[in-house]
């Protein structure tokens, strides 16, 4: 078990990664849930497939414990997802002293956390993750929140877990498509400030992609302690935690086309995001031409679509994206606020990307 310690004052919690960890989570748990009650929140696929190992592992340890399951999907980081999870648990007659267990991917994590936070003002939580995206990404830094019909993510508070498992083995049961997703979150964050990372990503993404213990170990460990380093310098974005926003921009007006369907993941469309990003930081003369083509070279190598034109969700129309982008809530004063690049693994904050430029990109890039 490799353990990376986030130092966040009283708010500090270690992320396990490791083989196995499901089998020893009552006993990693239980000095977090000093009444011994336990609610699982959990999706009808993760609770098929995790949930028995998790509830015996519970029950061993002593923590009399129950499951809150909801359909899987997006569409369960809704209003009405939350009312299910948050009335589920007052009807349970949860206290404060009870713990909330979020086990699935980001979706189960993001709204788990969102109702641990609001329910009797506030209940602690453990975040599971068991999709490669929530490990490396979404399972750290306490960010939680639903979707509603105005957007994504825009009902929301910061309510960091107490402990974070990330166990690689539930990792076995994901298909390939949720590992590629996951794995657009790992390149990010080399890209954003590791280029020794990006060196090693290029060496090591096929045998991350394939699930081979010692190539995907290394990868998470690295990219949650890139994340849990950020995170420790600006919890509540600030400044240095925007960064981890590369490619979000783009990528989040390109699912936006498709309402969060699943027609396009989010790690699908932040690859494609990631190459926008990179492209037009080579035509703003951020960086070369040589850095931009490299990126896309290696997503393309992993196995991503790059190319708008050939995108699940295509056609794309390019007005829209950008007028997406300019609502994003990063923007200030009718700007464009992006995170660009100077070069591999030197992302930057650029607070007023000329929208001409941007829509001049996305005009060449869908048509
Ligand atoms: P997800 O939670 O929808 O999981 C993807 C699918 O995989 C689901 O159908 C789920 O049932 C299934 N699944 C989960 N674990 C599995 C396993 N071990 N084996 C087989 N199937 C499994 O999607 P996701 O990609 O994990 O997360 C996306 C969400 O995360 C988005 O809502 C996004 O906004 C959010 N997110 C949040 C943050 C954050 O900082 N809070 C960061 C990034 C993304």
């Amino acid at each position: 078990m490799n353990t990376i310690h986030v130092k966040l004052d009283a708010r500090s919690y270690d992320v396990h990664t490791g083989a196995n960890l499901l089998a020893r989570a009552g006993e990693l748990i239980a000095p977090y849930a000093p009444s011994n009650r336990v609610f699982i929140v959990t999706d009808e696929t993760v609770a098929r497939l995790h949930r028995p190992a998790l509830a015996s592992s519970l029950d061993a340890a002593g923590l009399k414990n129950w499951t809150i399951t909801l359909p899987p999907g997006e569409s369960a980081k809704s209003f009405t997802g939350l009312e299910m999870v948050t009335r589920h648990l007052l009807q349970a007659n949860i206290s404060r002293k009870d713990l909330v267990i979020a086990l699935g991917g980001g979706v189960i994590g993001d709204l788990s956390g969102l109702a641990a936070g609001i329910v009797k003002r506030g209940v602690d939580f453990v975040q599971i993750p068991t999709t490669l995206l929530a490990q490396v990404d979404s399972s750290v830094g306490g960010k939680t929140a639903i979707d509603t019909p105005e957007g994504k993510n825009l009902i929301g508070l910061i309510h960091q877990p107490k402990l974070v498992l990330a166990d690689l083995d539930v990792l076995g049961t994901l298909d390939i498509r949720q590992m590629r997703a996951g794995y657009a979150e790992i390149v990010k964050a080399a890209l954003i400030g590791d280029a020794e990372f990006f060196d090693w990503c290029e060496q090591n993404a096929a045998a991350v992609l394939l699930g081979r213990p010692e190539a995907l170990s290394q990868a998470i460990a690295t990219a949650i302690s890139f994340k849990a380093r950020i995170v420790e310098q600006d919890e509540t974005e600030q400044g240095v935690r925007a960064l981890l926003n590369l490619g979000h921009t783009f990528a989040h007006a390109l699912e936006a086309h498709s309402a969060y369907d699943g027609t396009l993941l989010h790690g699908e469309a932040v690859a494609a995001g990631i190459a926008l990003a990179f492209k037009l930081s080579a035509q703003l003369g951020h960086c070369t031409q040589a850095d931009a083509d490299r990126v896309r070279r290696h997503l393309e190598a992993a196995g991503f679509i790059t190319d708008l034109r050939k995108l699940p969700g295509a056609p794309y129309d390019a007005q829209k994206l950008t007028a997406v982008m300019a609502a994003d809530k990063k923007n200030d004063a009718g700007k464009l606020t992006l995170i660009l690049a100077r070069g591999i693994g030197r992302a930057f904050m650029d607070r007023d990307a000329p929208t001409e430029v941007v829509l001049e990109l996305l005009q060449q890039e869908t048509k």
